[in-house]
């Protein structure tokens, strides 16, 4: 296999979907459409890469759904589990697995991974006040307490954050506090939980950190801000029914806290994927090899949790790689204000997909990622990428480079005669186009990737009109016959140079092509790939024009 840098494979991972409502179009931008793009670039590239991801299916926003709407847990972690997988399929997502936290590999990871780091005297106990329901005999996390802000008088603040005024809070600094379940006044009992030492991690994370040249500055900042007001040890274990039993007797009542296990989700992945390939020990190759490449793709706010949090529990642990980059995306805003699931502001996966073309969506998506700065999604901005770019210059080109070769040529590769200044130009640009491209994906680059492929695609347009095959067929088929022959090889780089953020238009195009596979990767993409007379398939429209209407809500 390939090396890339002084790495031998790529563990590449999209930060979990948390299970308790439909995947919008913020978490595709943030996480991961720039992981299935990068993916993509690199299987075709030929490095030996899988791609992890999941749904996230403990903690207190799931069970709290259950008790509101009386159903269980599981039966809201697999409604959503199972839409946003098929979600993630339907918009062309290459996970190499995509499973969940609710499974036995993952609780057996979890418990094990806990009990590493207890066994070495790594975790203290504390015990700390909290309020408790004596109605529901039960403690009371976080979010299950509202009450009185105290500092902006807010009625309705949470025990974690106040909506009003954005403090984050703890439940017994709350005024008047109160279930939220049944409106009970909590009393305050003691509890004792594990904690993980993160303060004396601070040094060495610091050191690992400052050791990164490549990071983004969004992520380095957000690290130096932590380190700056001090990291603090962590509590890992919450009184909660539903979650990952902590592995040691005398904790009845108490789970993994979400924030520890959740991450551990990426690893627990990887060892079921392994397992139903048949090679169960493969997975500590990606994991606990140092010639792994390990790269997290996330959105801004999960930077804490991949930067810190988790590199801070694998260096306790000891046998793990540590990541290479942690490349966050900021936000993708809807039409000028955060998308948000749990406000009920955002356009859900599932439902752009009923409307539009999934390549359509991952190129608007993929053409104004918020890679440095937050961006806006408009509706009217997808019609235009659709109509102007994706159907005037990619899905043009395709079409009449087929229909003239349909027309003159009985659809078949015509013989290719002595090349012109013109021609060698843009087939001797395709060595240098392709590096490009591909130095842009390899340093997360997706937007200049993008826009780069989309000029090749311009070039090959005013390669067309400039040659004039309607003129040239008809003073020489020989010359119409080098030309159609040269934009039916710059179709064949196309289905490639796309298939990052266009699978299935790749795909379509590959089709039309009708050759297979063969000299389908990234290495061919450059050469001149078809052999004349190789008969075409009918050529499809890859692109339909999007109405104003269909754009209205
Ligand atoms: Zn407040």
């Amino acid at each position: 296999m390939k090396k890339i840098g002084n790495y031998n494979r790529i563990l590449v991972t999209s930060a979990l979907t948390y299970a308790n409502g439909h995947t919008h179009l913020g978490h595709i931008a943030g996480s991961i459409l720039p992981a299935d793009m990068y993916v993509r670039y690199l299987r075709l590239a030929g490095y030996d890469v899988i791609y992890i991801c999941g749904s996230d299916e403990y903690g207190t926003a799931i069970e709290m759904s259950a008790i509101k709407e009386g159903i269980t847990p599981e039966t809201i972690i697999d409604k959503y589990h199972f839409a946003n997988k098929k979600a993630y399929e339907d918009l062309g997502m290459s996970f190499d697995i995509y499973s969940r936290t609710s499974t036995e590999y993952h609780r057996k990871a979890s418990q094990d991974f806990f009990l590493n780091l207890y066994n070495k005297g790594l975790l203290s106990q504390r015990t700390e006040k909290q309020l408790y329901s004596e109605k529901e005999g039960r403690f009371l996390a976080d979010r299950f307490v509202i009450g009185t802000c105290p500092i902006c008088g807010f009625e309705e603040a949470t025990g974690d954050e106040c909506e009003n005024c954005g403090s984050s809070l703890s439940p017994l600094e709350l005024k008047k506090p109160r279930s939220k379940i049944t409106g009970d006044t909590p009393v305050v009992k003691e509890s004792t939980h594990y904690y993980f030492p993160l303060a004396s991690y601070q040094d060495k994370l610091k050191e690992w950190i400052e050791s990164k040249t490549d990071w983004k500055p969004n992520v380095v900042n957000y690290c130096k801000g932590w380190f700056k007001t001090g990291l603090k040890d962590r509590a890992i274990t919450r009184d909660l029914d539903w979650g990952i039993p902590v592995p040691v007797e005398g904790n009845d009542g108490k789970v993994i806290y979400v924030w520890f296990e959740a991450p551990i989700g990426y690893i627990s992945n990887t060892i079921e994927l392994f397992e139903g390939r048949g090679t169960p020990d493969k997975w500590k190759d990606y994991w606990q090899k140092e010639d792994t490449k390990l790269v997290h793709f996330l959105g801004k706010d999960n930077i804490i949790f991949h930067a810190i949090f988790f590199p801070a529990m694998l260096m306790a642990h000891g046998d793990y790689v540590l990541a290479d980059n942690v490349p966050a995306n900021e936000f993708m805003n809807l039409e000028g204000s955060k998308q948000s699931k749990s406000k009920g502001h955002a356009i859900y996966v599932k439902d752009v997909l009923t409307k539009f073309n999934p390549d359509s969506i991952r190129y608007a998506i993929a053409s104004n990622m918020p890679e440095n700065k937050d961006t806006d999604f408009y509706f009217e901005d997808l019609q235009a990428k659709n109509n102007n770019e994706l159907g005037a210059i990619l899905g043009n080109f395709v079409n009449r480079t087929f229909v003239f070769c349909e027309k003159y040529f009985e659809g078949k590769v015509p013989e290719s005669g002595k090349f012109e200044e013109i021609d060698s130009n843009i087939t001797g640009s395709l060595i240098s186009y392709t590096q490009r491209i591909a130095s842009y994906y390899e340093n997360y680059k997706f937007k200049d990737a993008l826009s780069e492929t989309m000029n090749l695609v311009r070039d090959a347009n005013k390669y067309f009109n400039d040659t004039e095959p309607w003129k040239a067929v008809k003073e020489s088929k020989e010359r119409c016959g080098t030309i159609i022959n040269i934009c039916l090889q710059l179709c064949h780089t196309f289905a490639i140079l796309f298939n990052p953020v266009l699978p299935f238009t790749s795909e379509k195009i590959l089709k039309m092509i009708g050759t297979g596979k063969e000299n389908f990767s990234w290495d061919r993409a450059s050469e001149l790939c078809l052999k004349s007379g190789h008969v075409l398939n009918k050529p499809e429209i890859l692109f339909t024009k999007i109405e104003d209407s269909e754009i209205e809500f």
